[in-house]
């Protein structure tokens, strides 16, 4: 835990009973559901962000790699807007909502009371560990909720400078930090909480939701997939590759959750579109991008070895047409194009999460709405199209946990949208108002007097009262 020696204090299960019973302790008292306490713990990680930009920066890019400009806009600059938004909103967000009451009930009226879960527990993963270890805990805060957070020990550096911080800038008697991996995770998910907020990958995901189900906890699982771009002719192509590469490679290297997984396009428009990519990837990363400073590297060696089988695999190897270098010593993959790879392929059948983009090609585009909705649902998918019939066909038949059409990732920037998976992808959803609401219970209130006491409620139930 933040400032304490690991080697000397393990971090158990007994230690982790401890920390959730000082926490439960803590939301007892009241503090955290106090309007003041949320405002001024959401300023307090504001204040963190702006006060610490630089340090963020160096920890991401000794975790990542991942250049300034990346980590200022997508993890810094969005954790803050997401704060901002909190503190504009959290007063409409707390007050009870009015309801309707039915004849049943009349004279009466209702609400519906948003009131804190407890205290909560938030695994956070590696690719984008600073947004993606807080922009929760806004919600959680928000919603009036002890807090303890788990951040990714791939991501050491960030994970190390989120204990510091968070030690510094927020109440620490009801939000804490527990570094750690496995075991410290298995302590961590052994104990009752009021709700898991878990993000990373599926398999870890039913171990997640396994540990909560001993104890009946409610879970968000913000999951992976294969998230797919359908590319249609009649459209301004180079735009619609620019904006697929920003949305691949320019979010930390193809290793985000919602960049593209494959392309699918007709035979006729394949070999423009390669070539239309392979330009614009050029004008953006040189003709060495293993030299390219705006690249983030691969994280670490297992996920570099894990990348190279997929793409070594012998069947996939001959459909390299861009890209393919690498540098081991330095974790680094080059942008990489594969055309008309075999769906039978290991590239083919789990999610990539990394800078390798397979095409696939159809005859006719509608088939790819098959090929989509024959896998598992993914976390986002999209299409470029002029066509309106294709887009009506798109939004109403194929299912993700979000859609963009005519550019892809952008989403997630939308307050106003829920952001989570479907199916395999995901339980539940976070962002703006929806991340309040994943950490409340929708408490139901009728308000009655001693007026209107209808007697056929009560018995003898006679069969005068059942003719009235
Ligand atoms: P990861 O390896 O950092 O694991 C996530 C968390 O699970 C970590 O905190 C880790 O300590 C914990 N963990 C790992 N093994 C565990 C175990 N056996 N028991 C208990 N806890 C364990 O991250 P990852 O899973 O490699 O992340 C990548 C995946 O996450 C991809 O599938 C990606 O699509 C998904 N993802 C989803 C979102 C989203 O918002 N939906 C965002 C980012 C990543």
């Amino acid at each position: 835990m933040a400032g304490e020696d690991k080697k000397q204090q393990p971090f158990d299960s007994k230690a982790a009973s401890s920390l959730v019973a000082e926490l439960r302790g803590a939301f007892a008292s009241g503090t955290t559901r106090s309007y003041q306490w949320r405002e001024s713990q959401l300023r307090g990680l504001l204040r963190m962000t702006d006060e610490h930009e630089q340090d963020i920066v160096a920890a991401l890019r000794s975790d990542l790699g991942k250049p300034e400009l990346e980590s200022v806009l997508y993890e810094a600059a969005m954790l803050r807007n997401s704060c901002k938004f909190a503190l504009k909103e959290l007063q409409r967000w707390m007050m009870p909502e009015k309801v309707k009451t039915s004849l049943t009930t009349f004279p009466s009226s209702a609400e519906i009371v948003s009131e804190p879960l407890g205290v909560v527990l938030i695994i956070s993963a590696w690719n984008y560990p600073y947004l993606l270890s807080l922009d929760p805990v806004v919600g959680a805060i928000a919603a009036g909720n002890a807090v303890v957070l788990k951040p990714s020990e791939i991501a050491p550096a960030t994970s190390a400078l989120l204990a510091k911080l968070l030690g510094e800038y927020m109440d620490s008697s009801s939000i804490r930090v527990v570094e750690g991996a496995v075991p410290e995770t298995t302590a961590l998910l052994e104990q009752k909480w009021d709700k898991i907020f878990y993000t990373g990958n599926g398999r870890v995901g039913r171990i997640v939701m396994a540990a909560a189900a001993k104890h009946l906890t409610p879970v968000v699982l913000e999951l992976g997939g294969k998230s797919p771009v359908v590319v249609d002719s009649g459209i301004n192509l180079q735009i619609a590759c620019r904006r697929i590469i920003v949305g691949k490679w320019g979010n930390n290297n193809g290793q985000a959750c919602i960049a593209s997984d494959y392309i699918i396009t007709t035979k006729d428009l394949a070999p423009k579109l390669v070539d239309v990519l392979k330009n614009e990837l050029e004008t953006f990363y040189g003709k060495n991008p293993l030299e390219s400073k705006d690249l983030s590297r691969i994280v670490n060696s297992d996920h570099f070895t894990r990348l190279t089988k997929l793409l070594d695999e012998d069947k996939v190897s001959k459909k390299v047409v861009y890209g393919g270098e690498r540098d081991p010593t330095k974790l680094q993959i080059a942008p990489t194009i594969l055309l008309d790879v075999p769906r039978d392929s290991l590239i083919m059948n789990e999610e990539i999460f990394g800078p390798l983009l397979p095409i696939l090609t159809v005859d006719k585009l509608e088939e790819s709405f098959d090929i989509i909705n024959s896998g598992a649902k993914p976390l986002a998918a999209y299409i470029f199209t002029n066509d309106k019939k294709l887009k009506e066909h798109f939004v109403n038949n194929v299912s993700a946990g979000g859609l963009v059409v005519n550019d892809t990732t952008v989403h997630l920037a939308v307050h106003a949208l829920p952001f989570g998976g479907v199916g395999e992808s995901g339980i539940g959803a976070y962002h703006g108002k929806f991340s309040f609401d994943a950490f409340s219970h929708k408490k139901a209130v009728v308000y009655r007097s001693f007026m209107g006491d209808a007697a056929i409620r009560y018995p003898p139930y006679t069969n005068g009262k059942l003719r009235l």
